[in-house]
This record gives structure tokens, C-alpha cells and sequence, in this order.
């Protein structure tokens, strides 16, 4: 039965502290050697027929027995330790001035006792206020006898030789029994500190290990990416170059459309590739925003521009509503990284809207004339994310369902890209959505604003219809009628397919360029013959196109030292512009360039030499 069961091992729980195990554990066996103590004292003094003496006994064989039956049913050590130190107090007091009236060994090892019970089992306080309180009796004792002849009993008068070395022992053993455990808990819990402090050390040098080897792979894994990118890049050019080309040669409608669906996938693919080779950039820490001048109107133009044909071609609304108070500012921030925020919201909108509208909204919220706050939003009608999803869209990779990807494809970068960028800039993205009505995004970023105005602010946000024609029956290659055959073009490019490419591209426009298969060779040829403009592939063997660029800026004939150079770039990085401009290079387009692009940048140029 329950009542019966006096085990120690039910009331020492395994979370409490080795001193408190020890601490339970002392009183249990304390109290069982008092009661063994006690009873056999008990035996002692009845058999005397001292009765004063038998009923105290008995009585604090009763109190220890109950104690005892207390601790093993719930162990309330604190609640009994005071008990039994109040106990031992008023036992001191009675022999003291009452039964005794005198102070013997037992006396004095009972004070002892309850020294070194209290402060053990209750702590330093609790301890000083138990042996203040007994030590008072004798001092007050000792006081009282001042005039007498003073001296310690050995034994109390009334009890015999037999009734005191009981007593005497049973104490001894007691205090003995006392120290020692505790000495032993206090040993214990020693070793135990120094075996944690071991462990510890051990799992710090596992956990310094797990981190290095984490840090390195995610290095690896960082240069993997990039290097896998710019490998799956390079016969994506080709393949973008070689539909842009074969849609130029007036194909028949049949092969028309498949050559549009061909670089339809292939910019996808390269739009993918984009992504994770941009995101691997920002999670490793590699991002540098930029500070250069623009106007917020231009900027959100350009972006939209493209993005209302292909909300038209859905039949959605695109509105556009910039703050006319921003059409004259000239701003200071990365044009780049705000478009790649933008463009990505924009496009999202777009995707996941069937019917209704899009509606981009920036809206100056503060104007304190060397500064701005603005205020972007991008709202759609259209399927809504769960509310439980709104936050798990922003991580990589993730999709709100199976069925997004099946039915809008993506890979789940965009949202988590325009997020730690805006993160990086210490800005809080805002979205607020509900299923079947639509969503909004939102965000507000601080601009410091140049002195400079701009004069004639452009009168309306409307795409020329021009541009829409260009966008939808691409591509065009790019009449230069005044500049014709005659145009003299170096390129370097160590890619055969690459060099094909271009050769075709050139010939469109009836110009025949020299190729330089590496940097070594491009600057030889400079030396040599004369050139208009020189397009320089970056990554090439032998010498690269930085350091061929700056050979080219070194030589002493002016001719040579100022033909403009474009650079050619696989990456699409966007801090490839300070390293083109370090290395004296006037412009770069990134492959796979559109036709015009790359023709526009090329009249440009030579418009201004
Ligand atoms: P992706 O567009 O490539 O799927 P994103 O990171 O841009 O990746 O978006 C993650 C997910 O968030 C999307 O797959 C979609 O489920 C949800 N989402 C993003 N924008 C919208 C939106 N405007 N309306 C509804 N759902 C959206």
C-alpha cells in the first residue's frame, strides 16, 4: 500500500539539484537515526522510571516518526527542516531553564546539531537565526550564574551513565552523519561542474568545427552556383543570339511562332538562372547599393513601360500613379536595385491577376528638401495568398502551393530577393492580401534629394505607341543607315559560337567586324589597324578584357587610347559598371544584348567621340 511506502527513491526527483537530492536525503536518514536514537533512549529512561524524561522522549520519538511519514509523502524539506529546528530550539529551552536548569554536553552538542542543520539545510540567513537562537539560552545561562563557580556537566544530573552515552552517541553520529553528506554532495557536485565544463568544452570545439565546415560549404556551394550560372549562361546566349537571328531572317509564321516560343523558354531559363545567381549574391553579403542621380518618374516609366503591354495583352487595367511632386526631384539611390524590387512586384501582380487591374502607386509621403520618404505600392484583383502564407512567401524557393507552380511556373525567388534587398536597406516590406479579391505591396524608402531640378518635367506617363510596337513584334534590328558598312568593329571574343553570333548580327547591318580571340591579340590588332569601336568579351584566356582595355588606354596615340570600348558581360552582376568604368571601358551591354540595344549604345559612342 501507498501508506506503507517509506521509499526514498519516490520522493528524490531527477531534475532537483544534487544539493537538494542531498539535502531530501539527509533528512530522511537523519530522521530514521533519531528515531533509532530516540527509541533507544526511550528504553533507557523507562526502565529508570524516570517519567519527566520517558514522556519527551516519546513525545520527540512521535514528532521525528511523524516528520518522517511527512517527508516520505511529500517531500517539503524546507517546511520540515523548520519543524524540526523549532523543535530541537524549544527541546534546548525546556532542558535549559525548565527541566534541567543546567547546560551539559548534550545540551551543547544539541546547540551543535542545529548549527550545522540549519545552515546546511536552509542557508546562511536561516542558519544565523537558528544558532542566535540557541545559543542565546546558554549565553543568558551563563549570565544568570555569573557569581557561581561555572563549569560544563559532562553528564545531565538527572540521567544515568547509560541514558547519556545514548544520548552523547547519538548525537555524535548525528553530526558526523550530517558533515559527511554534505561533504560528499559537495564533492559531487564538484566533479559534476568539472564534467560539464568538460562536456561543454567538447561541444564547443564541436560546434567551432560544425560552423567551419558550414561556412565552407556554403562557400562552395556559393562558388558552385556562380560558376554553374555562368556555364548554363554562355549557350543561353547562344541560343537567345541564334533565335534573335533566325526572327530577323523573315522566317514563315509556322516557324515564327516556334522560334518565339524557343526564346520565349530560353529568356525564362536565363530569367531563373538570374535569380539564383543574384540571390546567391545578397546571402552572401556581396551586395553594394549604389548612390547615383535619378529622377523617380523616369525610373518608374522605363520599368512599367514593358509591364502594361503584357498586363494589356491580359486584358488587365495597368494604372500608374507617380506623385507629380517627384517629376522635378533628381534623386540620389540604386535606380537598379529599385527596379529589380519593382519589376518583380509588378510582374507578380501581373501573374497571378486574371481580371481587373494593377495599380503602382508612389506617393511622396515627406518632402524635407534634402530628403524625401516615398511611399511604393503594387495592388492586384487578383487570387489573393492565405493569410497563413504571408510570410512563408518570402522565403526562397517557396510557393504558396503545388498549384502555383503548375499553373504559374517561377521558382519562388522574386518575392524573397525583394525582400532582403529591402531588408539590407533596413525597410520593412508591408502585405496585406485576401483570397479571390486580390493583394497589395508595400514599402516606404528614404531618397536624399539633389539641389539640381530638372526644367522641363515630361508632361504625361504615357507609353509611345512606338514602343509598344517594338515590344510586341520583336526583334528590330536597327537601321544605321549613316553609319553603314563602313563602321570599322573590333571584337573580342574567345567563344566560337559567341564570334558567330556576332558575325551574323554585324552583317545584318552589312559591317564585317575583325574578331581577336583573346585580350593579347585585341590589343596587337589596335596597335595595327584602326577601329570606331571596339566590343570587349570580359572573360577570356591569355588576357582578359579589363586588362586588355587598360593596355588600349595606355597607348600614346590618341586615335587608339580614345576608341570607345563596350564590354561584352556573361555576368549579370550589377556591380560590373564601377569595374568596366576602373578599367577605362565607356559603356557595357550583357549578353544575350538585344540588337538594338547593343546598336544604340554603339551610335551613341560615336556620336560623342
Ligand atoms: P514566384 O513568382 O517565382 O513563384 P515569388 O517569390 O515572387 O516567386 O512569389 C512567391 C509566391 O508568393 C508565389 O508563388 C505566389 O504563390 C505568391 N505571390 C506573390 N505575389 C503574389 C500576388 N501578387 N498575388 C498572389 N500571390 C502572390
Amino acid at each position: 500500500m501507498n501508506f506503507f511506502n517509506f521509499s526514498v527513491n519516490k520522493i528524490l526527483r531527477r531534475d532537483l539539484s544534487i544539493l537538494d537530492q542531498a539535502r531530501i536525503r539527509l533528512l530522511y536518514y537523519g530522521l530514521l537515526l533519531a528515531a533509532v536514537g530516540l527509541c533507544a533512549l526511550f528504553l533507557s529512561v523507562y526502565l529508570q522510571n524516570l517519567q519527566v524524561m520517558t514522556s519527551t522522549t516519546t513525545i520527540a520519538l512521535i514528532a521525528v516518526l511523524a516528520l518522517f511519514k511527512y517527508l516520505t509523502y511529500k517531500p517539503h524539506w524546507h517546511t520540515i527542516s523548520h519543524l524540526l529546528l523549532v523543535i530541537g530550539t524549544m527541546v534546548n529551552m525546556a532542558t535549559v531553564f525548565v527541566i534541567l536548569q543546567d547546560v551539559n554536553i548534550i545540551t551543547i552538542q544539541l546547540i551543535i546539531l542545529v548549527i550545522v542543520f540549519s545552515f546546511y539545510m536552509l542557508g546562511q540567513n536561516w542558519g544565523m537565526f537558528y544558532s542566535l537562537l540557541n545559543l542565546l539560552p546558554i549565553l543568558i545561562f551563563m549570565v544568570m550564574q555569573y557569581d557561581h563557580n561555572y563549569f560544563i556537566d559532562f553528564k545531565p544530573e538527572k540521567a544515568d551513565e547509560s541514558t547519556t552515552i545514548i544520548a552523547v552517541f547519538a548525537n555524535f553520529i548525528l553530526i558526523i552523519f550530517i558533515h559527511s553528506h554534505f561533504y560528499s554532495a559537495f564533492l559531487k557536485n564538484i566533479k559534476q561542474l568539472k564534467d560539464n565544463g568538460e562536456e561543454q568544452a567538447a561541444l564547443n570545439i564541436k560546434f567551432e568545427r560544425a560552423i567551419e565546415k558550414a561556412e565552407k560549404s556554403s562557400q562552395v556551394q556559393s562558388e558552385f552556383l556562380s560558376t554553374m550560372s555562368h556555364e548554363i549562361r554562355t549557350p543561353l546566349n547562344a541560343v537567345i543570339g541564334m533565335s534573335n537571328l533566325l526572327l530577323m531572317n523573315n522566317p514563315r509564321q509556322d516557324q515564327g511562332e516556334n522560334l518565339e516560343i524557343l526564346k520565349f523558354s530560353a529568356n525564362n531559363l536565363l530569367a531563373i538562372v538570374n535569380d539564383v545567381l543574384d540571390f546567391n549574391k545578397i546571402e552572401s553579403g556581396k551586395v553594394v547599393f549604389e548612390k547615383i542621380k535619378f529622377n523617380l518618374v523616369d525610373l518608374m516609366q522605363n520599368i512599367c513601360g514593358g509591364q502594361i503591354i503584357k498586363a494589356e495583352e491580359k486584358g488587365l487595367l495597368f494604372k500608374l500613379d507617380i506623385d507629380s511632386t517627384l517629376r522635378k526631384k533628381v534623386i540620389f539611390g540604386d535606380p537598379t536595385r529599385l527596379t529589380q524590387i519593382i519589376f518583380n512586384l509588378v510582374s507578380n501582380a501581373i501573374k497571378f491577376t486574371a481580371q481587373g487591374n494593377i495599380w503602382v502607386r508612389v506617393t511622396c509621403l515627406e518632402d524635407r528638401h534634402n530628403n524625401i520618404i516615398v511611399s511604393f505600392s503594387v495592388k492586384d484583383t487578383g487570387i489573393g495568398i492565405k493569410k497563413e502564407n504571408l510570410e512563408t512567401i518570402f522565403e526562397p524557393f517557396i510557393q504558396e502551393s503545388i498549384t502555383t507552380t503548375r499553373q504559374y511556373g517561377g521558382t519562388g525567388l522574386g518575392l524573397a530577393i525583394v525582400k532582403r534587398l529591402l531588408e539590407l536597406q533596413a525597410i520593412q516590406m508591408y502585405v496585406s492580401s485576401n483570397v479571390g479579391e486580390g493583394s497589395e505591396f508595400s514599402f516606404n524608402m528614404e531618397f536624399p534629394v539633389s539641389t539640381e531640378v530638372i526644367a522641363q518635367p515630361k508632361e504625361r506617363i504615357v507609353i509611345p505607341e512606338q514602343q509598344k510596337q517594338q515590344q510586341v513584334q520583336q526583334p528590330v534590328v536597327p537601321e544605321i543607315e549613316d553609319l553603314g558598312s563602313s563602321l570599322r568593329v573590333l571584337i573580342a571574343e574567345d567563344n566560337p559560337v559567341n564570334v558567330m553570333l556576332m558575325k551574323k548580327l554585324f552583317s545584318k547591318w552589312k559591317i564585317v567586324p575583325t574578331i581577336a580571340e583573346n585580350g593579347e591579340r585585341a590589343v596587337e590588332i589596335v596597335q595595327y589597324g584602326n577601329f570606331d569601336i571596339i566590343l570587349m568579351d570580359l572573360q577570356m584566356p591569355v588576357m582578359n578584357g579589363f586588362d586588355a582595355s587598360m593596355e588600349i588606354r595606355k597607348m600614346t596615340d590618341p586615335a587608339k587610347s580614345n576608341i570607345p570600348i563596350i564590354a561584352l558581360t556573361a555576368s549579370a552582376l550589377f556591380d560590373i559598371r564601377d569595374q568596366v568604368t576602373n578599367a577605362g571601358m565607356n559603356d557595357y551591354v550583357a549578353k544575350p544584348f538585344k540588337p538594338d540595344e547593343l546598336m544604340e549604345k554603339i551610335q551613341n559612342l560615336i556620336a560623342t567621340v
